[in-house]
């Protein structure tokens, strides 16, 4: 990747991802070698300390077999040709009088520590000193061990090998940290990569979408919990924005197509009455079926937009419990002087009460509007039944007429807006009562079915979750 495409990528979350890994690793790498260092250099200390007090040992072993004379004459034959220029031997009085030593011009600032005396005389077996020596490159690593009560042995050694090779490691440790990062920045450019696959795709769907294509919606192939999940509210947030495109369009041409003849009838009485040179009676006529005409209207497109609105879920519904029961009576009671006007007797299938969860506004409208139409388009004396009923978890809501009914054929048109049957056209009504009751049952994830018989009447089942 050139510097250029480095800096574009710079803000992308795969890059910032990628770096995160990738230094996350690096550190918790680091943190785990310098845990690995300082134990080496701890064993390292440990051998070297091993190595003095084995060394003590043996002298005291050769004090105890061979006594002071075996002892010295070791001492001046094996010893002293055995000291290096990193290492020294020496015997020593408990008083720090210097009885043997081997070559000490290397390890001029060597003094007697008289701390380690002190502690001898105080029955330690031996003490291991870290001497650090002016003048010394490295420091020294010493023993003191009593082999008899007035002999003290005394060695020290450099340490200069221990910190070579700890040298070696932690240069190892810091070259090993480069490839190391880089590495962990490839995995974690291909994690980054594989865990963002999917929001590339929402992405380019989003992408097509702004184009023009609402119809594209982003696969869901099970690649993660998340994406899945991101992916699936993104095409519900698409389902719904169609709807609400498709119900807008639809009031685009029902507003052109509806709406216009009630307008052009507003527009015909005023300009029939101003034609007319009317009376003050033909005015106020005007007047009126003006206002019934606008009443019209208003109540069109209120209902309209309720349609929509309720179809887009746009306005959440409320979810309080209701009993329905109480609903239906109340509503039965609206209509039971407009029932009586037709002679029609209003009957009632009901338990004690019901409770379900839902709107109470939106619930009302569902039941007036079946019930409405149960009487508007019944027989004069005819009946009509309006029945409740619980199923398992099912509510199930009837209102059966003994009405004019649907012809079959127009059964499955009777749900669409602005939709009246050609035998009903005589009655008052808008053809969007329906339309609005399936958009509110639709909403509660219920159902709404139709029987009709020609003539013999209606019956509207529907079923909403309780
Ligand atoms: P509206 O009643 O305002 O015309 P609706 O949407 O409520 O509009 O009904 C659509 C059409 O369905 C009505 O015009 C009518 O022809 C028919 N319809 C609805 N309910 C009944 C019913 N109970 N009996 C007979 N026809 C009905």
């Amino acid at each position: 990747m050139r510097l250029k495409q480095i800096y574009n990528h710079k803000n992308t979350l795969s890059f910032r991802l990628t770096l995160w890994y990738a230094v996350i690793f690096t550190m918790t790498s680091l943190l785990a070698l310098s845990i690995y260092y300082y134990r080496i250099s701890q064993i390292t200390m440990e051998n070297t300390d091993d190595e003095l007090i084995e060394e003590y040992r043996e002298f005291a072993a050769i004090m105890v077999h061979e006594g002071t004379e075996g002892l010295m004459s070791e001492f001046d034959t094996e010893i002293i040709e055995e000291a290096e220029e990193n290492l020294y031997f020496r015997l020593m009085s408990l008083d720090g009088e210097i009885l043997k030593s081997s070559d000490m011009t290397d390890f001029k600032g060597v003094t007697v520590s008289a701390e380690a005396l002190a502690a001898l005389k105080n029955n330690e077996e031996y003490v291991i000193e870290t001497l650090t020596i002016p003048g010394l490159e490295f420091d020294l690593q010493a023993i003191y061990g009593a082999i008899t009560p007035t002999i003290i042995f005394n060695m020290g050694i450099s340490l200069e090998d221990n910190y070579e090779y700890l040298s070696i490691f932690r240069n190892l440790i810091i070259l090993l940290l480069i490839p190391l990062f880089f590495i962990a920045a490839f995995i974690g450019w291909f994690l980054a990569r594989h865990a963002l696959k999917g929001v590339a795709e929402v992405t380019q769907t989003a992408i097509e979408i702004s184009k023009g294509s609402i119809d594209k919606r982003v696969e869901v192939k099970r690649r993660s919990h998340e994406i899945d999940t991101l992916a699936n509210t993104f095409n519900s947030m698409l389902d719904r924005i169609q709807t609400l495109i498709k119900g807008m369009r639809e009031m685009n041409d029902n507003v052109a197509h509806d709406l216009r003849s009630p307008l052009t009838r507003i527009r015909g009485i005023a300009e029939m009455t101003l034609v007319g040179k009317g009376s003050m009676e033909d005015y106020s006529e005007m007047a009126a079926n003006t206002i019934e005409e606008c009443d019209k209207l208003i109540e069109i497109i209120n209902t309209m937009m309720d349609i929509t609105e309720t179809e887009a879920g746009v306005s959440p519904f409320k979810s309080e419990p209701l009993d329905i029961v109480e609903l239906i009576l109340s509503a039965c009671d609206l209509f039971d002087p407009i029932a009586k006007e037709k002679d029609i007797q209003l009957l009632t299938v009901l338990p004690e009460s019901l409770l379900i969860s839902g709107d109470k506004s939106k619930m009302q409208r569902l039941i007036t509007n079946l019930l409405e139409n149960a009487i508007k388009y019944n027989k004069q004396g005819g009946t009509v039944t309006i029945s409740v009923r619980k199923d398992n978890q099912l509510v199930n809501i009837q209102v059966e007429d003994t009405g004019v009914g649907i012809p079959e054929d127009e059964l499955p048109q009777i749900f669409e807006r602005f939709y009246r049957c050609d035998r009903s056209r005589s009655l008052a009504g808008i053809g969007l009562g329906l339309s609005l009751a399936k958009a509110i049952v639709k909403a509660f994830n219920g159902d709404i079915r139709v029987k009709s018989a020609l003539d013999q009447g209606s019956s509207f089942h529907v079923t909403l979750p309780a």
